[in-house]
């Protein structure tokens, strides 16, 4: 019964008993910590789409951001039909913590749709974007809130947001979304920057606990933005992939999958289900498998009471956000697995984003080597400064890491003063 009610626990729920651990470590005063729960400003928005049937349907949407005392808030656009206000609050808190511990200078925020993109077409898709872009308008721009790519978005839905923004203001306006195409003043290394950074934190992960990187099994949940090219850098770092699961289906070799075929597969047939170099598995399976390494790239809440007990990997490096119920954090800390944070290990997307922000605020792009240089230089510092947290408090790495975040964002408030 436990727990079935603990894995019913949604995700601000858990980003809230983060945030209250943290402060409970850190000895914040109850009044911040009070308004740090809750986000500074949200807006609901309905969203009606003219379809191509010439029908009418209205969805909603919503924009939060939770902190500004950093900077503009910045944080992704999702499109998916789990989304709820609820789940973008928890979403955009788990942003302020990412942006303050890679140290860039933002708060956090988060957009979403509840809508299935898959069921639209694409002329459909881009009025649905217009029309969100100009009711979120008033609260969003380079120096306010800046959106990104989320689940169910992508570079083109960051192009339909730059016009939409730019057309309203009467100029072109590059710095009001990342994840832009790199013709329209995208950065290079944004779109697999998330992937790379959980490779990078996958590899780091490893060797801290002792694996070879080099032969290490990994077992991925997820197949989109994220999940496919940890997949591959992993792969091409000498592991050995042997699982994938995606929304569809999931497919295991215990040879290692060729990662490259399987993309190929996955792009024509829309999933991984069905790949002929590797057996079908059930994909809930692919989080209990006996591997080395665990990425889970999908949702939140996917590792909870009811399978953190048959997760057997020695180390989880979370791409997707929020992926682990606290439940399960505490079952997997007991056995002594190694979690690495969502807002650790998935930070290379923001970091990125960051990147390209102020390259389009210059006018000025930066080459592949740049951006990849500084997207693993400012990573291995957060890994580093996580870490050094984690033994001088005698923590679990998400506590530290949520620790030396909500220090930062409570330090910012400090200095800025509560107006009036
Ligand atoms: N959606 C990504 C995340 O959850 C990227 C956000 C951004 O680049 O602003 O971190």
């Amino acid at each position: 019964m436990t727990a079935l009610l603990a894995a019913q626990l949604g995700p601000l729920d858990e980003a809230r008993a983060q945030l209250a651990d943290a402060v409970e470590i850190l000895g914040l005063d109850e009044g911040v910590a009070a308004m740090l729960a809750v986000p500074r400003r949200e807006m609901t928005v309905a969203v009606p789409l003219r379809r191509d049937d010439g029908s009418i349907t209205t969805f909603i949407g919503h924009r939060v951001q939770h902190n500004l005392s950093r900077g503009p808030a910045k944080g992704g656009l999702r499109y998916s039909s789990a989304v709820d206000l609820d789940e973008v609050r928890a979403l955009a808190m788990w942003m302020t913590w990412k942006c303050a511990l890679l140290d860039v200078p933002y708060g956090g925020a988060k957009g979403g749709i509840a809508v299935d993109p898959r069921t639209l077409s694409d002329g459909e898709l881009e009025r649905l974007t217009r029309r969100y872009t100009s009711e979120i308008l008033p609260i969003i721009g380079p120096t306010r809130d800046i959106p990104a790519p989320d689940i169910g978005t992508d570079e083109r839905t960051m192009a339909w947001m730059m016009d939409t923004y730019s057309t309203a203001v009467g100029h072109t306006v590059p710095g009001v979304v990342t994840g832009k195409p790199l013709s329209l003043g995208g950065s290079r290394g944004r779109a697999s920057a998330t992937s790379a950074g959980v490779a990078l934190i996958a590899r780091a992960a490893l060797e801290h606990v002792g694996i070879p990187v080099r032969g290490a099994t990994v077992s991925v949940q997820g197949f989109g933005k994220v999940g496919r090219d940890a997949a591959r850098f992993l792969a091409e770092s000498g592991c050995r992939i042997v699982a994938v699961s995606d929304a569809d289906g999931a497919v295991t070799s215990s040879a290692g999958l060729d990662i490259a075929a399987l993309s190929a597969h996955a792009a024509r047939t829309g999933s991984v289900a069905g790949f002929p170099g590797g057996e079908p598995i059930e994909p809930s399976r692919v989080l209990e498998l006996d591997v080395d390494l665990l990425v889970p790239a999908a949702v939140e809440g996917v590792l909870h009471a009811g399978n953190a007990s048959r997760v057997t990997a020695r180390v989880i490096v979370e791409g997707a956000n929020g992926p682990t119920a606290s439940e399960a954090d505490a079952i997997l800390e007991a056995r002594g697995t190694l979690v690495v944070p969502d807002i650790l290990a998935n930070a290379g997307g923001v970091l990125v984003s960051y990147f390209e922000w102020v390259q389009a605020n210059q006018s000025y792009w930066w080459t592949e080597r740049d951006v990849q240089e500084r997207l693993g230089e400012r990573m291995t510092r957060a890994w580093g400064d996580v870490l050094d947290e984690a033994r001088r408090r005698g923590v679990s790495l998400r506590t530290a890491a949520t620790c030396l975040a909500v220090e930062r964002v409570a330090q910012a408030h400090k200095l800025r003063g509560l107006y009036p």
